[in-house]
C-alpha cells in the first residue's frame, strides 16, 4: 500500500485553495456561458467520540476534514434552479424553485434543493440559482459528503442572497433540508462540523443548545496522528437501523421520565438501567449515556495535555458501539483490532456505522506499520484494501472564489 505519509490523501488533492476554486469556477463558465458570482467551500467531517449522542441532545466531538464540497454560485432572476455535480452522471437538473416541496426531487440534487426549500420554509427570501459542485469528500464513508453538500449551498446563498445567518443557524437550516426534504433523520453534528469547524481544531458540540468550543487539536505538535480508515464498505442494514435505535432511545428517555438521554448522567446510569425492561432499549440506553461520558473524558483529557490518553477511550467508545448499540460490522471490528494489536494508542468506528471509516489514534513513529498491519488484515480476511489517511483538522465553510 501507500503510506500515510503528510499529504497523502489529505494534502493538496482535497484542499480547496485558489487552483481549486479557479477549476470550479471554470467548469461552471463552461457549463452555463458565464462566469459563477462566487466559488464556496464546506468541508466534510470524522467524528472523534460521542457517536449516536446527538439525537439524543448529547456532546459530540467531530474535526472538519481538509475534504471539501465546492460550489461555484450564481442568482437567477426567473426562479429556476439548476443543479449540476461533477461526481455524478445525469446531468443538469432543473427545478424551479415555487414547486419545490419534500418528494419534488430525487437523488443527489435533493441536498441542494433541500437547503432552498429550507431556507424558503424559513421565510428568507431566496430566488433561483446556478450550482456547479465538485467534491472531494468520499460518499457514504461517514464522513459526511451530504452536509458537505448542504452547507456549501447554504452558505453561497446566504451571502448572495445577503441573510445574514449565522453559522449555527446555517447548519440547522442544512439538517432540516437533510430531514424534511431529502428525508434522512440525521442530527445535527454534520451540520455543525462544517459549517463550525476551524483549523487545527475539534468542535466541543453541545447538540442541545448548539453551544460549542473550538478544542485545539493539534496532534503533530505532541507527536501524534489521528488516520482516517474507510473501509469502502456500506452495508443496506444500516438504512432501517438507524431509525430503530433512534426509537429505541426515544423510548428509554420516556421510560425514564427524562426529555432526553442527555439528562442522564453516566454516574446515575447503573442505579437507572435497572429501570429499563426492554433488554434492546437497555443496551441503547447504556451506550448513548456512556458515550457522552467519553466526550466529557476526552474533554478533560485534551484539556489536561493527556492527548495519548484519549486512545484508550475511543476503544471502549468502539466496544460500546458494537456491543450495546450494535451498530458496527465485520470490516469496522477487523480494522479497530488490527490498528490496536499492531499498537496503535485507540481505534473506533466513526459515524453511523455498518461500514464507512473508522479512526485511528497513533504515534507518528507508528503511523506507516499500524497502516500496513490494517491494510494486511483487510487483504487477509479477502476484504478490498480500505482507503487510509491523515485526518488534519481543517477550516469549516469559507469563500473561497
Ligand atoms: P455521507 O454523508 O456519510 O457521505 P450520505 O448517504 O449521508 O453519506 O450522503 C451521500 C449522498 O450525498 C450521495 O448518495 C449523494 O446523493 C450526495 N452527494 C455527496 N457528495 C456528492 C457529490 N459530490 N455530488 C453529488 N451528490 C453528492
Ligand atoms: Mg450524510
Amino acid at each position: 500500500m501507500s503510506g500515510v505519509g503528510a499529504g497523502v490523501g489529505a494534502g493538496a488533492a482535497v484542499k480547496a485553495g485558489a487552483g481549486v476554486a479557479a477549476e470550479v469556477a471554470a467548469g461552471f463558465a463552461a457549463l452555463y456561458g458565464a462566469a459563477p458570482e462566487g466559488v464556496w467551500a464546506a468541508p466534510g467531517r470524522v467524528n472523534l467520540i460521542g457517536e449516536y449522542t446527538d439525537f439524543n441532545e448529547g456532546f459530540v466531538l467531530p474535526l472538519a476534514l481538509p475534504h471539501t464540497a465546492v460550489a461555484a454560485v450564481s442568482r437567477r432572476d426567473d426562479g429556476v434552479l439548476r443543479l449540476h455535480s461533477a461526481d455524478v452522471e445525469g446531468g443538469v437538473v432543473r427545478v424551479d424553485v415555487d414547486t419545490l416541496a419534500p418528494g419534488s426531487v430525487e437523488g443527489w440534487a435533493a441536498y441542494p434543493a433541500g437547503v432552498v426549500w429550507a431556507l424558503r420554509e424559513s421565510g428568507h427570501a431566496v430566488g433561483g440559482v446556478d450550482v456547479h459542485l465538485v467534491s472531494t469528500v468520499p460518499t457514504g464513508a461517514g464522513l459526511s459528503s451530504s452536509a458537505a453538500l448542504e452547507v456549501v449551498t447554504a452558505v453561497a446563498l446566504d451571502e448572495l442572497f445577503g441573510l445574514g445567518l449565522s453559522r449555527p443557524e446555517i447548519a440547522v437550516l442544512a439538517q432540516r433540508a437533510e430531514n424534511g426534504f431529502v428525508g434522512v433523520p440525521c442530527g445535527v453534528m454534520d451540520q455543525m462540523a462544517s459549517a463550525c469547524g476551524t483549523e487545527g481544531h475539534a468542535l466541543y458540540l453541545d447538540t442541545r443548545d448548539l453551544a460549542y468550543r473550538q478544542v485545539p487539536f493539534d496532534l503533530a505538535a505532541v507527536g501524534l496522528r489521528l488516520l482516517v480508515v474507510d473501509t469502502r464498505v456500506k452495508h443496506a442494514l444500516g438504512d432501517g437501523a438507524y431509525a430503530e435505535r433512534r426509537a429505541g432511545c426515544e423510548a428509554g428517555a420516556r421510560a425514564l421520565g427524562v426529555r432526553a438521554l442527555r439528562d442522564v448522567s453516566a454516574a446515575q446510569l447503573p442505579d437507572l438501567l435497572g429501570r429499563l425492561s426492554d433488554e434492546t432499549v437497555r443496551r441503547y440506553v447504556r451506550h448513548v449515556v456512556s458515550d457522552n461520558g467519553r466526550v466529557e473524558r476526552v474533554i478533560g483529557l485534551l484539556d489536561s495535555g493527556d492527548v495519548r490518553g484519549v486512545g484508550a477511550v475511543l476503544t471502549e467508545g468502539h466496544a460500546s458501539l458494537r456491543d450495546d448499540l450494535r451498530v458496527s460490522c465485520e470490516e469496522l471490528d477487523l480494522a479497530v483490532a488490527a490498528a490496536t494489536a499492531a499498537g496503535a494508542l485507540g481505534a473506533r468506528m466513526t459515524g453511523g456505522g455498518f461500514g464507512g471509516s473508522a479512526v485511528v489514534l497513533v504515534e507518528e513513529g507508528a503511523a506507516d506499520a499500524v497502516a500496513a498491519a490494517v491494510d494486511k488484515a483487510f487483504g487477509e480476511a479477502g476484504l478490498d484494501a480500505p482507503r487510509i489517511f491523515t485526518a488534519v483538522p481543517s477550516a469549516g465553510a469559507r469563500r473561497v472564489g
